[in-house]
Formats: structure tokens, C-alpha cells, sequence
């Protein structure tokens, strides 16, 4: 039992080592991914749903690994923001997505709203209002097509994120609400901050189809919303029933698998903004 035992033990240590020098390594070509220029953007369409309308994109950051390809944001993005690299690599998605939207407009194409997604870190970093704005000057893109995603989670601290989110709304961009209904958020801050649009969570749209307690719930948000006269998006539509419900109870805003997936910067165009490149 004791020989097991001390093999057990042997056997987690090597594990534990191999996890640790993984996550050394990871941090390493982390902070020399952005010198580097590893990170792509992806697009992801939102629609109108009563018309197939492309509406805005959403921007979702990739990371271009030499060797291991296209990494998920869920793996990187938490590495980033323990390591202080998150509000660099924010930078860079900013600056990125401006300056996409802006040159699409100028090769000829439709202007359109982008939505970038901010981390918590990136939102309480001093002069975030200045930086944006001088984004918005050096990429030329109006301050109107620029959304930010922020999180109920992110805006624990009401009076520091109140003063934060009137700085940026001042700036003309817009703020929209992400994950909605999955934080702890209280409701009232719906009303105390400036917040032009409501992102519906995936996890409640997921089963609307079979669930009447999910369905009565993203009926309640969208209503909610459309009170307090705020934009309403629902997320991670993957079908034609899901898409159905959210027309039926009055969400025109769609984004999801069922229209596509995320795109790189090309492949976007070539597919939704046809006349950029016929
Ligand atoms: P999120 O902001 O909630 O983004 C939506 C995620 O759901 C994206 O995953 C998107 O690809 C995925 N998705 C969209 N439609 C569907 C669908 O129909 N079904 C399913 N199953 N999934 C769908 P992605 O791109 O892997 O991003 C994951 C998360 O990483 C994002 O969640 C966001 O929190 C974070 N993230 C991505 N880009 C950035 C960034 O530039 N900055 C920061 N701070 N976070 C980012
Ligand atoms: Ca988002
Ligand atoms: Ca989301
Ligand atoms: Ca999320």
C-alpha cells in the first residue's frame, strides 16, 4: 500500500510538473505573441432577422500560434489578464476592429458597427476614455459605430463603473450589457448607467425550443428592454426554431452559428459584403 501510494504520488507530481511548465511556457509565448503579431480578429455577423439584414459585427479575438494554429480566447484571454498583458492586447483588438470597420467603408463598402469586448482589467485601467478616443481619431471611425461589451460582473464597484461608463458614452461610442441575466448584477443599475443594448446569454436561448421557464425568460428581457428603450441582441442562435421563438417575441437582433460563425476579416467579406469584392 505504501509503495502505491508513494507511486500515486509520483505520478501527480510528474502531472503537476507538466501542467506547470505548459502554463510557463504558454505565458512566455503570450508575452511575445503581441511583438510578434499573433492575434487575428474574427467577425462574427449580427442580423436583423426579419430580413437577413447584416446589422454590426462582433469582434472575437484568435491567437495565430506557430505551432499550435488558431487558439480560443477562453484559453488565453484569463493568461492575459493574470499576467497585466490584457489591457495591450485590448489595445490592439480596439485599434484592429476601428481600423477594419474603417477601411471597409473606404474600399467601398457598408459602414459598420463593430462591437469589441472589454475585460475587466481593460475597463478600470486609467485614461480608457482618452485611449478610445484617440483610437477613434487615428482610425477615422465615428465614434457612433463602436460598441462596447462590458459585463454585469465587471461593474461591482457602482460609482467608480457609473463614472466610467458616462466618460465613455460622452465619447458618442455605445455600451452594450454582455452575458445578460447570467451575472449578479441587480436590475437597478439598468437604470442608473448609460447602457444603449442588452446581449441575451447563450445558456438561456440554448433550449428555448423545450424549455417554456427559458422561453418566458428571454420574453421578460427582451420586453424589459424594449421599456427602457434599450437595443436587445440574443446570442448563440444555432436554429431555425430557437430563431423562430426570438421573431415570435418580438427580438429582431440575431447571432449565432444558425447565420455563422465568427470569420477572419476576408472571409467576411467576401461572404456578407459583396460588393467589396465582386
Ligand atoms: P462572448 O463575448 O460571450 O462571445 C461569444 C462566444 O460565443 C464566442 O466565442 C463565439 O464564437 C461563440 N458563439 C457565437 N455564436 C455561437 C453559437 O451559435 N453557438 C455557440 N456554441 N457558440 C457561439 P469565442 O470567440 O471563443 O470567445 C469566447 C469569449 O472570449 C468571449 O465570449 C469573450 O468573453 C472572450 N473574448 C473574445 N475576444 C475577446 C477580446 O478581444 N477581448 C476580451 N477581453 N475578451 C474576448
Ligand atoms: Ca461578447
Ligand atoms: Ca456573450
Ligand atoms: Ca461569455
Amino acid at each position: 500500500v505504501k509503495k502505491q501510494g508513494k507511486n500515486n504520488y509520483h505520478f501527480f507530481s510528474n502531472e503537476l510538473n507538466a501542467q506547470i511548465t505548459e502554463r510557463v511556457e504558454l505565458e512566455g509565448e503570450l508575452r511575445k505573441s503581441i511583438e510578434r503579431e499573433e492575434f487575428e480578429l474574427y467577425y462574427q455577423p449580427q442580423f436583423h432577422a426579419g430580413e437577413a439584414k447584416l446589422i454590426g459585427v462582433e469582434a472575437l479575438v484568435r491567437w495565430n500560434h506557430p505551432e499550435k494554429g488558431i487558439l480560443s480566447p477562453a484559453l488565453f484571454i484569463p493568461v492575459a489578464e493574470e499576467i497585466g498583458l490584457i489591457t495591450n492586447l485590448g489595445t490592439l483588438v480596439l485599434r484592429e476592429a476601428c481600423r477594419q470597420m474603417h477601411k471597409w467603408h473606404e474600399e467601398g463598402g457598408p459602414l459598420i458597427p463593430v462591437s469589441v469586448n472589454l475585460s475587466s482589467q481593460q475597463f478600470y485601467q486609467p485614461h480608457l476614455a482618452r485611449d478610445i478616443k484617440k483610437i477613434l481619431e487615428e482610425t477615422g471611425l465615428q465614434p457612433a459605430y463602436l460598441e462596447l461589451e462590458i459585463t454585469e460582473s465587471m461593474m461591482m464597484d457602482a460609482e467608480t463603473s457609473s463614472e466610467i461608463l458616462e466618460e465613455l458614452s460622452s465619447l458618442g461610442i455605445r455600451i452594450s450589457l454582455d452575458d445578460f441575466g447570467t451575472g449578479y448584477s441587480s436590475l437597478s443599475y439598468l437604470k442608473m448607467f448609460p447602457i444603449n443594448k442588452l446581449k441575451i446569454d447563450r445558456s438561456f436561448i440554448q433550449d428555448i425550443a423545450v424549455s417554456d421557464n427559458d422561453k418566458a425568460i428571454v420574453a421578460s428581457i427582451i420586453s424589459m428592454a424594449q421599456h427602457l428603450k434599450m437595443d436587445v441582441i440574443a446570442e448563440g442562435i444555432e436554429t431555425k426554431d430557437q430563431l423562430d421563438i426570438l421573431v415570435a417575441s418580438n427580438c429582431s437582433e440575431i447571432q449565432g452559428y444558425y447565420y455563422s460563425r465568427p470569420l477572419p476579416a476576408g472571409e467576411l467579406a467576401s461572404t456578407f459584403l459583396a460588393p467589396l469584392h465582386k
